[in-house]
């Protein structure tokens, strides 16, 4: 079970974005490759996230067909390295840990610092 997910609110944690806060619009999973970069798995450690409004960058878009409107300079979402952001707990409003636990037959994830379940049972 990932530790984040789509449309969760994080906080950065490293970089030169420290503290800013954004919802995930997508969750990009990391892919395990053996030496021959043959596709053998999945890395959750390397899984990165578009975060709404987070490592924005401008960029100059061409319209190169007609199905392509959005043109001239857009702000476009960097993906971010999964270790560089936390969970912000929803009950305690900090940038947390979180855990795993059984509740009922579910697993969900809960929140280290003041123990608040984070996922809806
Ligand atoms: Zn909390």
């Amino acid at each position: 079970m990932q530790k984040i997910k789509k449309g969760d609110l994080v906080q950065v944690i490293s970089g030169n974005e420290v503290g800013l806060r954004g919802e995930v619009d997508r969750v990009l999973k990391g892919r395990l490759i053996d030496r021959h970069n043959k596709h053998i798995g999945r890395d959750a450690n390397k899984d990165k996230l578009l975060v709404k409004g987070v490592n924005v960058r401008k960029k100059h878009q061409r319209p190169i067909s007609q199905t392509r409107t959005q043109t001239g300079i857009i702000d476009k979402e960097l993906p971010v390295h999964i270790s560089n952001v936390m969970l912000v707990c929803p009950s305690c409003d900090e940038a947390v840990r979180v855990g795993f636990r059984v509740e009922g037959d579910k697993k969900v994830r809960f929140c280290k610092r003041c123990n608040a379940t984070v996922d809806k049972v």
